[in-house]
């Protein structure tokens, strides 16, 4: 029988809903050793939720410890691989089997649809640690060559603890991207989820344990970025950060490798991907790819197509259609509600944030062809309609800056050299588009535009064979892909001679 999701049956499910906030170590949950606690708002109605260890250097020296007995036990590296395969399965099971609570986890923090929590971020998350769960047996090593007296084995070997830092707008996929690969791999795992959305990690690590992956193979811990994640970044017995956030603290962690013991560091950073419509694309395709592109998630998506780059004879007509698309199809609503499309904004100070840096681009000239506006206030919670700005030029502060909200700038060019210019005149390379029918120019233009990942006539497609990263200061590293499993192994020679 399929559930019929309303939104009594989301308020009546979450009346029956425990929401656990204790740290996860060693297989079980504690309490942080100097017992405090922080309060989470609820981004959908600014109510009290849940109650979170507030952790600092103390706890992340218990969870390390932990992480580096399992790994130097070898009780998960030396497992059968075809054991380690049917444990990994099993938790993506449990995971899907928990898909309305993960979800309403998800919701609780993050304010988005519950109904996309379920369809995307719960399936996305099952879907990768069984991506790699269905890798672990099929890892070979090599023999390298030498003459006939000797034998080189490079074998590919785990590097220990993986400290893993996330951030809120999509936790459990990004956790995902992270433990899948580390785990399948080998390794051990602190995980610091952001302050704002620690629930579903929590979880995921239970249901872990539930499928029997061994006590200290993941752990994680609660708490403010200064507070618990700095000594995980500092830590001298951490052998990686492997890091999503922010360009700001993606620095920081650098350094705090450095001055620590020179651990690995890889990071997935911020973005201003630029989508780039020529007047021979197909104007209907390209303004429902912009308008998902840049509102799905409200916005807080890292590689949201946030510049429209647009040849000016078509300009007018494709604002028009994206206007059209955005307030038929990308319902902005209560996330319990199943029509909503977009929900909430993460924090009452982000939503003040993006409402300060929208003044702040209209005082500079920018002018808003709709949206952009606080809404639904009288909820309690922190809603911020998608909005446009036309006419824009690209040394404009909403062209240049990552809103990290429901806001486009579109910037008229008029030949292909100048939209390249354009697209890459930016400190990101997280990702791009370019919308044309002529497709001499679509691979032209996709090589030459400097981004982790191009799409051509289409937006936000993906799957976990195809490596997610970026260029210039949105980081370096992938994740997803096979590829993703040597971001957490080195490579060992063993040198055998005979003769
Ligand atoms: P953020 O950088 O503020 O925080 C990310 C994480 O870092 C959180 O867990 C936070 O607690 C922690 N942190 C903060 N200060 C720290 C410090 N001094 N030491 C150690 N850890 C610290 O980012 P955010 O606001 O949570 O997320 C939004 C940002 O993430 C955006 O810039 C977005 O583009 C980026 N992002 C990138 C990707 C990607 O794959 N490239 C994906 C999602 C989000």
């Amino acid at each position: 029988m399929t559930t019929t999701y309303t939104r009594d049956y989301w308020e009546s499910a979450l009346s029956g809903l425990t929401l656990e906030g204790r740290n996860f170590i060693d297989g079980h949950h504690r309490d942080a050793v100097s017992g405090e606690t922080f309060t989470r708002i609820r981004p959908m109605d600014g109510r009290p939720g849940a109650q979170l260890a507030r952790s600092s250097a103390a706890d992340i020296d218990a969870a390390v410890a932990s992480a580096r007995h399992a790994f130097a036990s070898g009780v998960w590296r030396h497992k059968d691989p075809a054991e380690k395969k049917r444990i990994m399965l099993r938790w993506a099971e449990l995971i899907r089997a928990h898909g309305e609570e993960l979800a309403m986890l998800e919701t609780l923090d993050v304010g988005k649809p519950v109904l996309a929590s379920l369809n995307v971020d719960v399936r996305l998350c099952a879907d990768g640690i069984q991506y790699y769960g269905e890798m672990i047996d099929k890892l070979y090593d090599e023999i390298a060559p030498t003459g006939p007296n000797a034998r080189a084995l490079v074998r590919k070997v785990p590097l220990g603890v993986i400290g893993a830092i996330t951030p809120w707008n999509y936790p459990m996929i990004i956790d995902a991207w992270k433990l899948g690969p580390a785990i399948a791999a080998g390794n051990s795992v602190v995980l610091k989820p952001a302050e704002q959305s620690s629930l579903s990690a929590i979880r995921l690590a239970s249901l872990a344990v539930e499928a029997g992956l061994p006590a200290g193979v993941f752990n994680v811990v609660t708490g403010h970025g200064e507070e618990a994640g700095k000594p995980l970044a500092l830590h001298m017995d951490v052998d990686m950060i492997a890091f999503t956030g922010s360009t700001e603290v993606g620095r920081l962690i650098m350094g705090y490798a450095a001055q620590s013991n020179v651990k690995r560091v890889a990071l997935e950073l911020g973005g201003k991907s630029p989508l780039v419509v020529f007047e021979d694309a197909d104007l209907d395709a390209a303004a429902s790819a912009v308008a998902w592109g840049c509102f799905y998630n409200s916005g807080e998506t890292c590689h949201a197509s946030t510049r429209l780059l647009v040849q000016r004879s078509v300009q007018d007509r494709l604002i028009a259609k994206i206007e059209a698309v955005t307030k038929s199809d990308i319902a902005l609503g209560h996330p319990f509600e199943p029509s909503a499309q977009i929900g909430a904004l993460i924090e009452e100070a982000h939503m003040e944030k993006v409402l300060g840096m929208i003044a702040a681009g209209e005082k500079e000239g920018a002018k808003r062809a709709f949206g952009a506006e606080q809404v639904m206030s009288e909820t309690g919670g922190y809603y911020i309609s998608p909005g446009v700005f036309v006419d824009m030029t690209n040394d404009m502060s909403l062209a240049r800056q990552e809103i990290f909200g429901p806001v486009l700038a579109a910037i008229p060019f008029d030949t292909e050299e100048e939209a390249l210019r354009l697209a890459n005149d930016t400190i990101y390379g997280l990702a791009g588009a370019v919308f044309t029918t002529d497709m001499g120019r679509a691979h032209r233009f996709s090589e030459g535009l400097h981004a982790g990942t191009v799409w051509i006539n289409t937006y936000d497609m993906s799957n976990f064979a195809t490596p997610f990263g970026g260029f210039k200061q949105s980081g370096f590293g992938r994740d997803r892909s096979v590829h993703a499993i040597d971001k957490y192994c080195d490579y060992k020679t063993i040198w055998q001679q005979f003769g």
